[in-house]
């Protein structure tokens, strides 16, 4: 019996606690080590399956392996074997004397033993095998019953425990809970008939022990039973987000209106450059735009795959913010990406008379002092940098917009730490400053929904014009050397290529490329290339975590200049970085490496017009899941797809981490499969909040408890 939907994922264990720090901390009850302390804790303590238990076979109906309940009569009992594989056999006949069934019972005590005596009618439940001695039990559950004892007429619930408190305790606790709970339904009655749900006691009532025609439905886990309790916690993790957000929009922000005519910075950026800008672009610019304008301070994701363009949007946004006045701050995760930006933008902006300021943790003492002093006074415009834009010796004159690139790539404390660190940094901490993130990590609508209902999302779907889809192969270990030597005489003729180890430094545990080696390797491999006597030597770089800040930058920009051809890298380079010119990305042991990051390393190439290639180097054997990730990427060239097979592949607690990112944990639903069902909780969240604040709260608490409140956070 396989189980049914709306338990709890296993590896999620419902057990666990969900009030950490509960009152009843001192209580050590069974119910309070499965974590269940209040009535609806053991009411929402739902079952892993059921057992049937409702219809009886006759013996002379059996069929092998199948679950049944049975009725019949001792023949006779006697101990086999010895400790500790000592095991009771029960011999039981049905109907007629030639209907037979064994029972073997590991774990028995004297005084079962005791009443297991001839002619004592049983009823059994398990799974029956033919075996070399006739129908067999292993170890069913069974109980002495007189001839014409009703069965049952509901199915039998089997619920997630732990060793120690029996499936008799859960079941006794769960009826008593039922008795005394407060039923009041926290969702009004026109919100379940829009969405066709039924009520909460008739649901929970149904869940703990159900009528045996609705365990088809229950173990394809599209009961609207189950449906109403997925509902539910979906509503809850809305609402809280929905409250969160309605706090936000307390506070103001300065409204950066765009000017009019030739003199906008907006328009001249968008004029001044090489491109133009896709719809996809255009429409999220215009979101932007209007949000910038209003007084309320923005707080949107901007999302697109990697190379969809957005730092140009970014771009863009902090022309507005300039140009009404105020100052923007870009940071990004790495210092390479950062400088990049500050390249980029630099590039962009300071043709039009934008003074910009860089702030990095690595600068002198000398260079970052005078930054600050700019940034202070107001004289920098735009102040780009790494996380060191943030700490608190950093005050802005005038910050109206903030930018995170790679927001992913930033803790949550992080995350939560920058809000803080960017109101202790404005001078009038009455306005707060905008906040546009950004991620490359594409998330599927409904994930983003679930983990960012307080953020507006804008997404840039479509890829600049003229880009040729990477051409993705994949290679066994063994074809390296061939590999290393087509990718040097490809250098040699001028293709720029990366290659990418996933460890800086020799771990035997792991046995993962040395970086240091293979940079030594591939520069060996070119060096052997012909050349002509005049041709300038070819060069491999190498860039690490481990290299000082001045050094990356130098080995980037010699790349990026195509002074160096081949890159050899460890996965510093996974987010951001942007060399055109390059289009042959080989990733080694990329058996290693999650969906998401092989996408954005394949990211890297495929920028120019150049036919690119990703060659995915893999050491056999591979396990079932790292197999069918290196098929996707194969097979899937677009991120949102990739982003739905790794929900797929890894359940959505995996995918972007987020078991450590806070966000809190789903125990019926699942974005993946129940999409139709968050829409529905986020509609009605929006009603329910307006309409009946005081209901929304009290759902609130009864699912997420004080951890729900994030009001008085
Ligand atoms: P990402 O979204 O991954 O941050 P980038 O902003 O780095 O992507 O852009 C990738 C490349 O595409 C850059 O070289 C950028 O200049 C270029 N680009 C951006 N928008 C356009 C466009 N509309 N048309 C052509 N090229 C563009
Ligand atoms: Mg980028």
């Amino acid at each position: 019996m396989s189980a049914p939907q709306v338990s709890p994922a296993s590896n999620r264990s419902a057990a666990a606690p969900r009030r950490g720090a509960a009152a009843q901390r001192a209580n050590t009850s069974p119910l309070a080590r499965l974590g269940l302390h209040t009535d609806w804790d053991v009411a929402l303590h739902l079952p892993l399956r059921y057992e049937d238990e409702t219809r009886l076979t006759p013996l002379s109906a059996l069929r092998d392996g199948a679950v049944v309940t049975v009725e019949a009569v001792v023949v006779d009992a006697q101990v086999q074997g010895r400790a500790p594989r000592r095991q009771l056999l029960v011999r039981l006949s049905g109907q007629s004397p030639h209907e037979r069934l064994t029972l073997r019972l590991f774990h028995f005590y004297p005084n079962q033993r005791k009443v297991l005596q001839p002619g004592v009618r049983l009823r059994v439940h398990g799974q029956v095998r033919h075996g070399l001695f006739g129908w067999e039990m292993v170890h069913p559950a069974w109980k002495v019953v007189e001839a014409g004892t009703p069965l049952p007429t509901v199915l039998t619930a089997v619920y997630p425990t732990t060793a120690g408190v029996a499936q008799s305790v859960l079941r006794k606790a769960v009826a008593a809970a039922l008795e005394r709970l407060d039923w009041r339904d926290t969702v009004p009655p026109q919100e379940l008939a829009r969405h066709r749900l039924p009520a909460l006691q008739a649901s929970l009532r149904l869940l703990h022990a159900p009528p045996p025609e609705a365990l088809a439905s229950l173990e394809a886990g599209t009961h609207p039973a189950q449906r109403r309790l997925k509902f539910d916690e979906l509503l809850a993790q809305q609402l809280a987000q929905q409250q969160a957000r309605a706090q936000r929009e307390q506070w103001r922000a300065p409204s950066l209106q765009r000017a009019a005519g030739q003199t906008d910075l907006v328009a001249r950026l968008q004029a001044a450059l090489p491109f133009r800008l896709t719809a996809a672009q255009q429409r999220c610019v215009a979101e932007i735009a209007a949000d910038l304008a209003r007084p309320l301070p923005m707080h949107r994701l901007l999302q697109g795959d990697v190379g969809s363009g957005k730092t140009v949007v970014a771009a863009l946004a902090a022309a507005q913010a300039i140009a009404a006045g105020w100052q923007c701050a870009l940071m990004a995760p790495t210092e390479i990406l950062a400088a990049q930006h500050a390249r980029k933008l630099a590039d962009w902006l300071q043709p039009l008379g934008v003074r910009v300021a860089w702030l990095s943790g690595s600068q002198s003492k000398t260079e970052r002092g005078a930054a600050l002093a700019l940034v202070a006074s107001g004289q920098a415009q735009l102040v780009l940098g790494t996380h060191a834009v943030i700490q608190s010796q950093v005050r802005f004159a005038r910050l109206g917009l903030a930018i995170v690139d790679e927001q992913h790539r930033f803790g949550v404390a992080q995350r939560l730490a920058l809000r803080d660190g960017l109101r202790a940094g404005l001078q009038d901490s009455a306005l707060q400053p905008h906040l546009l993130m950004m991620s490359a990590t594409p998330i599927p609508r409904t994930l983003a929904m679930a983990l960012f209902g307080d953020l507006d999302v804008s997404t840039i779907d479509a890829l600049p014009p003229g880009r040729t889809p990477v051409r993705t192969t994949l290679l066994a270990a063994g074809r390296r050397d061939a590999l290393i030597a087509r990718v040097a005489a490809q250098v040699a003729q001028g293709r720029q290529a990366y290659w990418v180890c996933p460890l800086v430094e020799e771990s035997e545990e792991l046995d993962l490329q040395n970086a240091v080696a293979v940079h030594a390797e591939l520069g060996a491999a070119l060096a052997a290339v012909p050349r002509a006597p005049a041709a300038a030597p070819l060069r491999a770089g190498l860039l690490h975590g481990r290299m000082k800040a001045a050094d990356k930058r130098a080995v980037m920009q010699a790349f990026a200049a195509a002074d160096i051809g081949l890159l050899v890298a460890t996965t510093v380079i996974e987010v951001g970085v942007d060399v055109p010119a390059a289009s042959l990305m080989v990733v080694e042991h990329a058996e290693r490496f999650g969906l998401s990051q092989l996408h954005q390393l394949r990211g890297r190439v495929g920028r120019g017009a150049a036919q690119s290639d990703c060659v995915l180097l893999f050491t056999p054997p591979l396990s079932p899941t790292a197999a069918a990730r290196l098929a996707a990427m194969r097979d899937l060239a677009d991120g949102f797809a990739l982003a739905q097979k790794d929900l797929e592949l890894r359940g959505p607690g995996e995918l972007l981490g987020l078991r450590q990112s806070g966000v809190p944990g789903l125990r019926y639903a699942d974005v993946a499969h129940d999409a139709d069902l968050l829409a529905a909780a986020r509609d009605s969240a929006r009603r329910l909040l307006a309409a009946d604040p005081a209901a929304a709260r009290q759902h609130v608490l009864r699912w997420l408890g004080e951890a729900g409140n994030w009001l008085s956070a």
